[in-house]
Formats: structure tokens, C-alpha cells, sequence
């Protein structure tokens, strides 16, 4: 009997939760890896293209990207 790949959608235990290293929250949004650690560089984050952030970090990184931007338009 051959074994199959596993289907994307069952994620090993490790997998699972929030891309930031140390957090276990479970993942709501999958975002751009390169923009979350442009928003918020000092967070280890998982491998991968995109990276799942559960509902506090997303909202950390929402609020950063924003501040980002706005600094961006103000020329700093
Ligand atoms: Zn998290």
C-alpha cells in the first residue's frame, strides 16, 4: 500500500497555531510573510510565503503596517 501526501488542509501538530515563534493561539489570517516582518521585524515568524497569525497578532500587525505606511507618505 502506498501512503499519500498529505492534503494541505491537515497541517502536522507543529504547523498548527500562530506563525509568531512561542505563540499557540490559533491562526484566523494567513498574511504575506514579507510584510508582516516589515510591520513587525523583532517577531520570529515560521517559514513559508505566507504566514498564519492568530486574532493578536494579526491586530498588532494591522496596527504597525499602518503606522508604517503613514511614515512612509510623511517621507520618513
Ligand atoms: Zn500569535
Amino acid at each position: 500500500m502506498r501512503r499519500r501526501e498529505i492534503p494541505d488542509a491537515v497541517t502536522p501538530a507543529a504547523a498548527t497555531g500562530c506563525a509568531v515563534e512561542g505563540c499557540d493561539n490559533e491562526p484566523q489570517r494567513s498574511q504575506p510573510r514579507s510584510r508582516v516582518k516589515e510591520a513587525l521585524p523583532d517577531l520570529d515568524l515560521a517559514a513559508g510565503r505566507r504566514v498564519k497569525l492568530c486574532r493578536d497578532h494579526y491586530r498588532e500587525y494591522r496596527r504597525a503596517s499602518r503606522e508604517t505606511r503613514r511614515l512612509d507618505r510623511m517621507g520618513g
